[in-house]
């Protein structure tokens, strides 16, 4: 099977299971666990922030920092196609007891304009305005980026009317691949940021999130009470740091990869429009009279390729570390030919 359903379904190459097998591990729960010292403090510094905290998923760092840096009632802004507030299983009222505002964002991304009439005054009556939440890249708009000036004007703006910034950095490293630049200037101006080591990054488990010292200490007590205080975590954590300090240079590499499938994409009846490639993941339209995205998937299937429905008649692709060219090529070959 060639997976282009997610970059989730990668497999540790053997220099990390090597770096697994050989971890030295502690009772991370007494913060005794080597591996997982070096791996939050080698994160805190590539982003100039001051701790870090392994999770077991983003999920979880994200609801981690929802929870610490807001009170019960209060209401977040988010684009209205965020993994928060569509994927996290209503997590934000369950975990938080808090209300998502969603907006329609550029591709997925927001703007002071756009959030700026929905700050609420201070009446007894409306919910506190207290948080924006941003993703980055942008999942469901086709792994759309900010540009580190447009996260700042998000970062003044939050600023004057005294909101937190969480960035939900799930696949940070993609949008940094194609800016250049430097993480630490996004440590600078967020207040708390979660990545995930699982995705493109190609660890097999988990997720940091990264903010001041005081944030990550309500944030490790809140993660014991949810159950995810892990003992010798250290395993798993020695393979994301041989993620952080091998893998990220090589996305560069999926995103070309993703690049020549949209190029063929582009030239196939079925199709009816593929939405710009921005880093590793394509979204397209299929030709509605001639298959729906169900069947589509079916039908790849049986040539042994998987990819996912994305709604009714839109399709994804990503690609990732397990991608080879000669699945690329294979790939290519079967969209051009397909009937
Ligand atoms: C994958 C993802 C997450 C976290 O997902 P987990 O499966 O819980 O690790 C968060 N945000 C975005 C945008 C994602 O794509």
């Amino acid at each position: 099977m060639i997976d282009w359903r997610s970059d989730t379904v990668t497999r540790p190459v053997p220099e990390m299971l090597a770096c697994m097998m050989q971890a030295a591990v502690g009772d991370d729960v007494f913060k005794e666990d080597p591996s997982v010292n070096a791996l939050e403090a080698y994160a805190a510094d590539l982003f100039g922030m001051e701790a870090a905290l392994f999770c077991s998923s983003g999920t979880m760092s994200n609801q981690l920092a929802i929870n610490v840096q807001t009170q019960p009632g209060d209401e977040i802004l988010c684009d209205r196609q965020s993994h928060i507030f569509l994927y996290e299983t209503g997590g934000l009222a369950v975990h938080s007891g808090v209300q998502a505002h969603i907006l329609q964002g550029d591709a997925g991304r927001l703007n002071p304009e756009m959030l700026q009439p929905h700050i609420h005054a201070e009446h007894d009556w409306l919910t506190r305005t207290q948080m924006v939440c941003i993703e980055n890249t942008v999942n469901r708009a086709g792994g759309t980026y900010y540009t580190l000036q447009e996260a700042q004007a998000l970062r003044t703006f939050c600023n004057t009317h005294h909101l937190k910034l969480h960035i939900d950095g799930a696949r940070i490293f993609n949008a940094l691949t194609e800016t250049g630049e430097d993480p630490k200037s996004w440590g600078a101006l967020a207040d708390s940021i979660s990545v995930c080591l699982s995705k493109g990054l190609g660890a097999p488990v988990g997720s940091l999130l990264l903010g001041s010292a005081e944030l990550i200490k309500k944030a490790r007590k809140k993660r014991k009470q949810w159950g995810g205080g892990m003992r010798q975590a250290g395993f798993l954590a020695a393979a994301g740091l041989y993620a952080l300090q091998h893998h990220i240079p090589r996305l560069k590499d999926d995103h070309i990869k993703i690049k020549t499938l949209a190029s063929v994409l582009q030239q196939v009846a079925y199709v009816e429009d593929v939405f710009p490639v921005y880093t590793n993941i394509v979204l397209f339209n299929l030709n509605s009279d001639l298959c729906n995205s169900v069947q589509f998937e079916k039908k790849l299937a049986e040539h042994k390729i998987r990819v996912s429905a994305f709604g009714s008649n839109t399709v994804r692709m990503v690609s990732h570390l397990d991608i080879t060219d000669a699945m690329v090529n294979t790939t290519c070959d079967i969209l051009m030919h397909l009937t």
